[in-house]
């Protein structure tokens, strides 16, 4: 159960301008408003409590762990509010849009826009983990763009509705079936890992365009089995001209033995992104 106040909606509007939507998911509404007589902008995402009957826990959860976590390539949440039906989070507004949208925009990204973005997204993952915390929900829909002023592009992690504590290991089956590791479909426990998995993912979409699992004919059963399978390839010509160093990295990520995958630390060190990413101190 929420163990927040509820407020009137009147008094979020009294507090902030709304201006626009910037996007959707399952359960949340997002808006973009400014902190009235500031120039603050922020981001609200309003969770529709009638959606999440009997999951009010969920959002406690998101915002438990949202607020325990202060890392630069993670959204920030600077306030909440609950009213009768909703609950708001106001939190960093992050202007570029969603990796989704961006995709579909480039369709593929080159080297050095590609290794930016993991080497932030394993910045952020390198920090969760070592809270021992697990986003569960990484794909290009949750991750946001930001582009510098030096024209580079960075991201920052956003939506922990699935996030958790890895205390013991988990067998909650949930995820985007694209992004979806092989030891959540076989049911053997899981952890950390599954996230490096998704990592890998997201490298190999960000190179070539399309996912490294697909079926044909959108067959969900035949793309489970090509997960636990660990069977994917660089599909020719897509992959002509991209670097072998590149392929090494997510031949490293997506490995079906979870304990031999590797974690954020590891891609942190690789020369892929440390020849092609931006020049960051190494982690300790
Ligand atoms: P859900 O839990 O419903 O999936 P998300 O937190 O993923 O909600 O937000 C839905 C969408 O709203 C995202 O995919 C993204 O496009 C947009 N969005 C979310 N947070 C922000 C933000 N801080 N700044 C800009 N856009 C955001
Ligand atoms: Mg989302």
């Amino acid at each position: 159960k929420l163990k927040r106040q509820i407020t009137n909606f009147n008094r979020i509007l009294d507090r902030y301008e709304i201006i626009k939507t910037l996007g959707d998911g399952n359960f949340a509404v997002v808006k973009q408003a400014k902190l009235k007589n500031t120039d603050h902008e922020y981001a609200i995402k309003i969770i529709d409590k009638s959606k999440m009957k009997g999951k009010e826990n969920m959002i406690e959860n998101e915002i438990h762990i949202m607020k325990s976590c202060n890392h630069p390539n993670i959204v920030k949440l600077h306030e909440e509010f609950e009213t009768k039906d909703e609950v708001y989070l106001i939190t960093d507004l992050v202007k570029g849009g969603d990796l989704f949208d961006a995709i579909s925009q480039s369709v593929k990204f080159n080297e050095r826009d590609s290794a930016c973005m993991i080497q932030d997204i394993c910045e952020a993952l390198f920090y969760l983990h070592s809270k021992n915390i697990v986003h569960r929900d990484l794909k290009p829909e949750n991750l946001l763009v930001m582009r510098k002023k030096d024209d580079r592009i960075s991201i920052k992690l956003a939506d922990f509705g699935l996030a958790m504590e890895v205390k013991d290991a988990i067998y909650t089956v949930c995820g985007t079936p694209t992004y979806v590791a092989p030891e959540i479909l076989s049911e053997i426990g899981y952890g950390l890992e599954v996230d490096m998995w998704a990592c890998g993912v997201i490298t190999y979409i960000l190179l070539c365009g399309f996912p490294p699992f697909r079926s044909l004919d959108r067959n969900q059963d035949e793309l489970f089995q090509y997960i636990q399978a660990g069977e994917f390839e660089f599909l020719m010509p897509y992959w002509e001209g991209i670097s072998e160093s590149s392929k090494d990295l997510i031949n490293h990520l997506l490995v079906v033995d979870k304990k031999k995958r590797w974690k954020a630390v590891d891609v942190l060190c690789h020369p892929w992104i440390i020849t092609q990413g931006n020049s960051k101190p190494l982690p300790p």
